[in-house]
């Protein structure tokens, strides 16, 4: 509901109130956001919601309908993809099969006023980058798909690009391989300083990655913040449920007084909330627990926080954390996720099924949205 867009002082790339139609619809609407130099900058969203549109007019490849694109203050409107300061990496790597990695890496610096010594020695620092010093004779089809990866990640790097665009980078990757190029990826980009701007539809990849993420919804920007800005402070019910899950209710306010009295039918009870700047008495509003916040007891807990009773209807355990769902009276079901520390083996449930327990949680872990 609060929470203010952070906009860096020393914007290096301005997205100024950009439009993108296709045949009359609009693909991105009215878009303003500024990112600073040396920042990994997340474009978030679902299928559809326009991030590579976006991406792709950074990139010079699509022409805005409406507003302008700014990089280091110069104003794009006009100038082509190959004269921006700017170099996209795109999903599929697009290597060349039948050249090697060091002729991939040096391909781009084709058209550079260089001698044929610093274009070697300028493919030989990009391959030390992505520590593939090794494999510069390789052709693409001889190197894993991580490695693949990292030859694209040294083509685009080899220009020295202002700004580089990685649209889905760790798309063709497995789970793991994921997780462990996500690190090198914000690895890279500390070490070159280069501006990064990804486009994602995993959420967290985008918290991994990215110093700020701009959460996408219908061509519309929602949110922009910091990973612990969108998941702890989420400032609309759409962003609530796209990053990470949560439980939401329907609710209305009964009164503000630094906390805010919320009462909610579905829980059949009266919550404390945190503070909510701008909230009236009487407004209805969405009320969004996160699992992990849920404490999960036998006994009706003491002290004054928000508490209610159920049923365990369902639980799964997936070894460090339980997820539960505890049926109400009132038939709503909350979904409970449990940290298993420190717990013997044996003992790793906190109940069972059909066990009756108190769900309890802090007045700072209900966040009311409109
Ligand atoms: P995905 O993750 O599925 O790639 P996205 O968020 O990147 O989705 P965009 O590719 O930006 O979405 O597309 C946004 C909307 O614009 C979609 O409805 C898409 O069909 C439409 N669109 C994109 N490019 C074109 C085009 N060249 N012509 C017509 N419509 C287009």
């Amino acid at each position: 509901i609060q929470r203010s867009v952070q906009t860096p002082d020393n914007a290096f790339l301005r997205i100024d109130n950009v439009t993108k139609s296709f045949a009359g619809i609009p693909a991105v609407k009215n878009v303003s956001l500024d990112i600073a130099k040396g920042e990994l900058f997340a474009l978030l969203g679902g299928s559809g919601c326009g991030k590579t549109t976006l991406l792709r007019m950074l990139a010079g490849f699509e022409t805005p309908t409406s507003g302008r694109i700014l990089i280091d203050g110069r104003d794009m409107t006009g100038v082509p993809p190959y004269e921006r300061p700017v170099n996209m990496m795109f999903q599929s790597y697009a290597l060349f099969p039948h050249m090697t990695v060091d002729k991939n890496v040096g391909y781009g610096l084709k058209h550079e006023k260089m001698t044929d010594l610093e274009r070697k020695d300028r493919v030989r620092q990009m391959l030390e980058l992505v520590q593939l010093s090794e494999l510069g004779h390789r052709k693409p089809h001889q190197l894993s798909g991580g490695q693949r990866q990292r030859v694209a990640l040294a083509r685009s790097l080899a220009r020295q690009p202002k700004v580089l665009l990685l649209d889905e980078p760790l798309g063709a990757l497995d789970k793991k391989l994921r997780e462990h190029t996500q690190f090198e990826i914000s690895n890279i980009q500390y070490k070159t300083g280069i501006t990064f701007v990804v486009v994602t539809h995993d959420q967290e990849e985008a918290m991994t990655l990215a110093t700020r993420i701009a959460v996408m919804d219908k061509g519309v920007v929602r949110q922009i913040g910091s990973a612990t800005e969108v998941y702890e402070y989420p400032n609309c019910a759409f962003v609530a449920g796209f990053i990470g899950s949560i439980n939401m209710f329907d609710g209305g306010i009964k009164s503000v007084n630094g906390t805010a009295s919320v009462e909610v039918p579905q829980l059949g009870v009266t919550l404390e909330a945190r503070e909510h700047p701008g909230l009236t008495a009487g407004e209805a509003v969405k009320v969004a627990i996160r699992p992990e916040k849920i404490h999960i007891t036998g006994e009706a807990p003491t002290g004054g926080v928000n508490a209610v009773k159920g049923t365990v209807d369902d639980l799964a355990y997936f070894g460090k954390d339980s997820l539960y769902r505890i049926r109400l009276a009132t038939g709503a079901v909350v979904q409970v996720n449990n940290v298993n520390v420190r717990r013997p083996a044996d003992s790793v449930r906190v109940a069972q099924w059909e066990d009756e327990v108190w769900l309890s949680f802090e007045s700072s872990s209900v966040v009311l949205l409109r």
